[in-house]
């Protein structure tokens, strides 16, 4: 037993000297990460948008600008991470992303900067019919005291411990019966408006999950969009949940992703039950799609085939917009 304990104790201090055995001074040395930082994407179209990622060391100094204006940055779990975003009405052209990070630890400094480029997009336009009952809800007055109200809620500003990501369809499996940005005309001209979110098309009582960690910012029943949720997510991203048949949390509710949040319906200006679903990322909406695929991974949703939206019939969506310019 002495013997076989000695033998091992030699075959381990062999394998010690091995180890320690001089080697190549530069390979042994440990891998400094370095800093580095991602922007993604660098084309945009008006109604999207997109982040820009600084890693390598924690905690660093961090500051962006987009054109001198200067981005809230804030710890995501991997990195450094602003976000930028450009309204539906946004122009074609190039933007000045400047980004300076310095760790503090060591004293490496990164400097850069890069474009990100907006370029036009083609919505559809899209007739969309409101029944005779439905009709003062048409009003573009009505429409824009709804808006004003939500706007409220999307300029506030909370900072939580970390932005949750990433953010995950709120009806899995559902189906996309109308896209986002969509020029629609009511009623033959009674209202203009671009499609603010995405639809899905859900039966009433269906359940509508959160769609990433975050605090219940509104759990109302407003008129166009009926029952509707708005949860903010932190760093000026808000989700928005509208037509709902019943609202499952109260204001000021901090909700789980993947929590059941409401049921699905057809409350406010809604033709048919569906889930109108919106992204609003710096007070603009964004397309609900186009901001899930920002994470690595993302399944795109199927679409109903033919897109119903242009006669508003079958569950198709006539609420949650937001006014053309001078519309
Ligand atoms: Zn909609």
């Amino acid at each position: 037993m002495k013997h076989w304990m000695g033998l091992l104790f030699m075959a381990g201090l062999m394998v010690w000297v091995v180890a320690a055995l001089p080697v190549n001074p530069a390979a042994a040395a440990p891998v400094a990460p370095g800093l580095s930082a991602s922007v993604a994407p660098a084309e945009i179209i008006p109604g999207q948008a997109g982040y820009v990622h600084v890693s390598g060391g924690y905690p660093l100094a961090v500051t962006v600008t987009m054109d001198g204006q200067p981005l809230d940055i804030f710890w995501a779990g991997s990195g450094y991470e602003g976000l930028f975003s450009f309204g539906l009405d946004a122009q074609p052209g190039e933007h000045m992303l400047a980004i300076d990070a310095t760790n503090l630890t060591t004293g490496e400094t990164l400097s850069r900067t890069e474009t990100v480029t907006v370029t036009a997009f083609d919505f559809r336009n899209e007739q969309v019919s409101i029944p005779y009952r439905l009709q003062d809800l048409l009003d573009p007055k009505l429409n824009q005291s709804e808006l004003d109200r939500l706007s409220a809620v999307y300029a506030g500003r909370t900072q939580p411990a970390r932005l949750d990501w990433p953010f995950a369809i709120p009806v899995p499996g559902g189906i996309v019966t109308s896209r986002f940005g969509g020029n629609r005309v009511y009623n033959g001209g009674v209202l203009a408006a671009r499609h603010a979110g995405v639809d899905f098309r859900r039966a009433i009582g269906e359940p509508v999950l959160a769609t990433a960690d975050g605090r219940v910012a509104l759990a109302d029943t407003l008129s166009i969009r009926g029952n509707v949720i708005v949860l903010d997510h932190g760093y000026g991203v808000f989700s928005q949940y509208a037509h709902l048949s019943q609202i499952l949390v109260q204001p000021n509710q901090f909700v789980r992703r993947g929590e059941v949040i409401g049921l699905a319906g057809a409350t406010g200006r809604a033709n048919g039950p569906h889930l109108h679903f919106e992204v609003i990322v710096n007070g603009n909406p964004v397309d609900p799609l186009k901001w899930l695929a920002l994470a690595p991974g993302f399944i795109p949703p199927r679409e109903a085939t033919p897109i119903p939206q242009t006669d508003g019939s079958g569950g198709g969506d006539t609420g949650g917009s937001v006014p053309t310019p001078g519309g």
